[in-house]
């Protein structure tokens, strides 16, 4: 494996301390499905440079080989292509349960299947949990609130869900993987966790994947025209991987078994946000190439269905009970995943 590799170099894994080789009981065995995605990548080499025994399970249907490949031939890592919708058998400790298409685009590309991987994905995973005694950790989403009515969202609010619209099987498919992980915790007394993620963005995202962070990076660097879907007045607020990855291994070690929120609480319009990512473009640019390049055009596109209006964490709970809030302001995030798909489009391979 290649810790240096070009894949890795621009997460800043120099900022968190490789610690010495845990041994057991500190050291796990420990699943992830999903563990070739954007989350889940950065979650791998996290636990891998704490020296656990890592498996990753996922299809590659939104992943890739390539997001964990630095790891491949470590004695403590292992990656299996398997469809969670199937039933798996594996001893662990604990199961960082990942596995489902995260995008607009791709969970709506084939929406019965991004059911399927929710419902049966889950309930096979929660199988697994039940019988290995395993801790289980379901990644959930702020999109269990919908378009929501209350401001910002604490995790006691039920949602506005509307069950059939086009993110229906994305929305309704986490809210019953969340009954599914209540009802093994209840019935069989499995050790549950669940994170309530909100938006994120960081290197290893997939720059077609059609969220708006990786858009708005990739058009102003291309020079096109940013677009900004209906009048830019929906709000989102937006955290940095590694501070996800920091929320969700403290979850897991923690004794809370009820949601917990883990997103930035810096909230952006969507037009803000736009002439944000525009700046920070330009701004690097000019420090590291010395280019003055002009501002791009920012344009409108029709409003997705059902697209959220407003959206923002409360995170009082993950610090209270975890200690844990963001470190990474959205303005350091952004030029580091800047830098990032700047060097992937020199290298050509973007
Ligand atoms: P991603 O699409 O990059 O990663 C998902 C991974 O799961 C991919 O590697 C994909 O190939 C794999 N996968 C999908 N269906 C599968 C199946 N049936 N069997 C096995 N593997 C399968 O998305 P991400 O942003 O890394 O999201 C990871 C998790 O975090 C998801 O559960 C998502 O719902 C959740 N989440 C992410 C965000 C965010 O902003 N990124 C926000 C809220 C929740
Ligand atoms: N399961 C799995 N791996 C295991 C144990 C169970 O994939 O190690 C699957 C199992 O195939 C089933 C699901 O998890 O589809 C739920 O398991 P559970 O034992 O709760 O239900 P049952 O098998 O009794 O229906
Ligand atoms: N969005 C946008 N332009 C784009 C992509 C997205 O204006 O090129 C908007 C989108 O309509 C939504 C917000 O940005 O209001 C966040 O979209 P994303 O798909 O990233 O995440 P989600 O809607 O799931 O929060």
């Amino acid at each position: 494996y290649h810790p240096d590799s070009q894949s890795i170099s621009y997460t800043t894994l120099t900022r968190f301390q490789p610690v010495k080789l845990l041994s057991p009981p500190e050291r796990k065995r420990i699943l992830v499905t999903g563990g070739a995605g954007f989350v889940g990548s950065h979650l791998v080499d996290r636990l891998m440079l704490l020296g656990h025994e890592v498996t990753v399970i996922d299809n590659f249907f939104t992943g890739s080989k390539t997001t964990v490949s630095h790891w491949i031939g470590h004695p403590n890592f292992e990656m299996v292509r398997h469809d969670v919708v199937e039933p798996f058998m594996i001893e662990c400790d604990q199961i960082y349960h990942l596995a489902c298409p995260a995008s607009p685009p791709h969970y709506q590309f084939n929406a019965v299947k991004t059911l399927k991987t929710s419902f049966m994905g889950t309930l096979n995973m929660l199988g697994l949990a039940k019988r290995t005694k395993a801790r289980f950790l379901i990644t959930s989403t702020s999109e269990i609130y919908g378009d929501p009515e209350v401001h910002p969202q604490n995790e006691e609010y039920w949602g506005h869900v509307n069950p059939i619209g086009p993110r229906a099987c994305y929305d309704e498919g986490k809210r019953v993987a969340e009954t599914l992980t209540y009802g093994y915790h209840r019935q069989d007394g499995v050790d549950v966790r669940v994170a309530r993620i909100f938006n994120t963005y960081g290197p290893r995202m997939n720059p077609a994947d059609g969220r708006v962070v990786s858009n708005f990076i990739m058009q102003a660097l291309r020079g096109e025209d940013m677009t900004v879907y209906g009048d830019g007045s929906q709000t989102r607020s937006f955290q940095y991987v590694h501070d996800l990855i920091d929320g969700l291994i403290a979850l897991m070690n923690s004794n809370e078994t009820r949601p917990v929120n883990i997103g930035n609480g810096d909230e952006f319009t969507i037009g803000d946000f736009a002439k944000l990512v525009r700046e920070t473009v330009r701004k690097v640019k000019k420090e590291d190439d010395g280019v003055d390049v002009p501002l791009v055009n920012i344009i409108q596109k029709p409003i997705p269905t059902d697209d959220p209006q407003k959206r923002r964490p409360d995170t009082t709970r993950a610090k209270e009970v975890l200690g844990w809030q963001p470190k990474w302001s959205v303005e350091m995030g952004l030029e580091e995943m800047v830098r990032y798909y700047k060097a992937k489009l020199a290298e050509g391979s973007l």
